[in-house]
């Protein structure tokens, strides 16, 4: 990669145990969402992350952002180990990384006004409202909206016009990097088109760098550089964009891109990992210490079920973490 690091992740870990609350007391059960995963996204790139439901993409995102806090692993943004951060720094660094949900109204308040809910991260640093007001008429009319229309509520605004005033209210504070949770997964199909071109105009403008996560591989491959195939909290492979969709190398992503296109339904890969967490339960069993996937692999040889194989190059940033390519 010829850019500079933005963002550059080590091996972060991240497990949530939850206790079971009933009348009987059950064991705690733990889930590992984020496993020794690390990955770099260069200043101006767009790195698609790519998963079923579960598996661990939001975890990893809100790592990211300090959102929450990782086991272990290294997390640098530029020079600066943000872990290593007091509360009152981050607090400073948070300006520079923002995060765009699949809902808008996760982020903002039906109860204020569209230009409230934009104001409220620049009143939140000092900045007076006087300068906030100016800046929210700016920021509306970078997302395409219409300034004199920023009295209105939320609620009278459509899906895809509220995902526009999410996305001005987290460039509100001039942030360098977004993370952007499924930000189309709930929008139709032409809704999605035209925000998804909004982002890349303002990458380009604002330059501005994105992890965009989804669960659609073919989204992915239209809009990020290059893509990462999450599983279980695990990074199967990872290359451009173009070669992990139209040479998918792990059985995983070959096994969900199949489905996908045999599936006409807008959810086909959620139904998809629904299907493959169901057969988790016999998969379990079989994995063990090996490769996470084994147990639904048709393509499961011997190495598999012994040791789990790490992602491994396999020509320039092109890796997989399979034994049948190569991996040790
Ligand atoms: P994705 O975004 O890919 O759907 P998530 O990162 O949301 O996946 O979740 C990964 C796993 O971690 C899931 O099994 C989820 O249930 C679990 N998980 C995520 N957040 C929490 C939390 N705050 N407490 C307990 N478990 C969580
Ligand atoms: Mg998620």
């Amino acid at each position: 990669m010829t850019r500079p690091p933005l963002i550059d992740v080590r091996g972060v870990n991240k497990t949530f145990t939850v206790s079971k609350r009933g009348l009987f007391r059950q064991p705690a059960a733990s889930t590992k969402a984020v496993n020794d995963v690390s990955l770099t996204i260069g200043k101006g790139e767009i790195l698609g992350c790519v998963g079923g439901s579960g598996s661990g993409k939001s975890t990893l995102g809100r790592i990211i952002l300090r959102l929450v806090e990782p086991d272990s692993g290294e997390v640098r943004y530029g020079d600066t180990d943000l872990r290593a951060l007091s509360n009152e720094e981050m607090r400073q660094y948070r300006r520079r990384l923002q995060i765009v949900f699949q809902d808008p109204l996760q982020s903002l308040n039906p109860r204020r006004t569209v230009a409230e809910n934009i104001a409220r991260p620049l009143l939140n640093f000092g900045i007076s409202a006087a300068v906030a007001s100016r800046r929210v008429d700016e920021l509306l009319d970078l997302v395409g909206l219409d300034p004199r229309q920023s009295y209105r509520y939320p609620h009278e605004y459509s899906g895809g016009q509220c995902q526009r005033i999410a996305i001005a209210r987290a460039l509100a504070l001039e942030p360098d990097f977004l993370f952007l949770d499924e930000p189309v997964s709930a929008l139709d199909v032409s809704i999605q088109a035209q925000i998804l071109n909004l982002l890349a105009d303002l990458r380009k403008k604002l330059d501005l760098t994105f992890l965009f996560v989804s669960h659609d591989l073919k989204i992915v491959k239209q809009f990020c550089d290059r893509t990462m195939v999450m599983y279980r909290g695990c990074v199967l492979e990872t290359g451009t964009s173009e070669e992990v969709y139209s040479d998918p190398l792990h059985p995983f992503t070959r096994d969900f891109l199949g489905t996908v296109l045999h599936l006409r339904k807008d959810n086909r890969w959620e139904q998809a990992a629904e299907r493959a967490e169901d057969l988790e339960g016999t998969a379990a069993g079989l994995a063990g210490s090996g490769c996470i996937y084994a147990g639904n692999c048709a393509e499961r040889f011997d190495p598999c079920t012994r040791s789990a194989p790490s992602l491994t190059a396999v020509a320039g940033e092109r890796r997989v973490a399979c034994f049948r390519h190569g991996a040790t």
